[in-house]
């Protein structure tokens, strides 16, 4: 709190300030650019956090973000309702489909399996995707959770509750360094890992 400003700008400075990366300098820089830009501009700026807010939920099916029940992705005549995509996180999706190559649809868990943060499978999404699997028609699970312990372990358990149904289930392998995430991963190598997907 600068007792040099009035509370309002405090305020905004406070809130800019809690978003990642952001430190105290920044946060002043960017409150000090919306006090000069112009109300209409500002005031867009703080109608899309409300919209994106009010309007975002999860998509019934999948799990991915959506603006109606269903996300456009499961509402896609199109895409091959066969194979199910696996990920952690919505972010994990756009990665995927930024590199053109997926007609599948996804499933997204919502977290990895992680005892010691005290996340269990039943914090995930995981008896819903089981629930898919099981009213049929999906031939291939791909599990496209991140390449490190936590997705490892997460994908592992995923395959152990799906060895007694009959679906093939794959992982996202090659090209993907270890340790490291779907989400940072270069396109070049998410298409490798996209089109060298192996039984898990
Ligand atoms: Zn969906």
């Amino acid at each position: 709190m600068n007792p040099a400003y009035t509370k309002s700008l405090n305020t905004l400075i406070e809130q800019f300030g809690k978003l990642p990366g952001i430190g105290p300098k920044t946060a002043e820089r960017l409150a000090f650019y919306i006090l000069k830009t112009d109300t209409a501009e500002a005031l867009a700026l703080a109608e899309s956090i409300s919209d994106l807010k009010k309007n975002i939920r999860q998509c019934k099916i999948c799990c991915n973000l959506a603006e109606s029940d269903i996300c456009g992705i499961c509402q896609d005549a199109r895409r091959d309702k066969h194979i199910i995509c696996v990920v952690e996180q919505p972010k994990d999706v756009i990665s995927l489909e930024k590199t053109g190559l997926c007609k599948w649809v996804y499933h997204v868990l919502n977290g990895h399996i992680a005892p010691l943060e005290g996340i269990e499978p039943t914090d995930l999404t995981i008896d819903l995707l089981v629930k898919r699997i099981r009213a049929g028609g999906v031939s291939e699970v791909v599990m496209a959770t991140n390449p490190n312990l936590d997705g490892d372990g997460t994908a592992l358990y995923i395959q152990s509750l799906l060895s007694a149904m009959n679906v093939k289930v794959t992982r996202l392998a090659r090209g993907l360094p270890s340790g490291s995430t779907i989400e940072f991963a270069s396109g070049s190598i998410l298409a490798d890992a996209i089109l060298g997907r192996n039984a898990l």
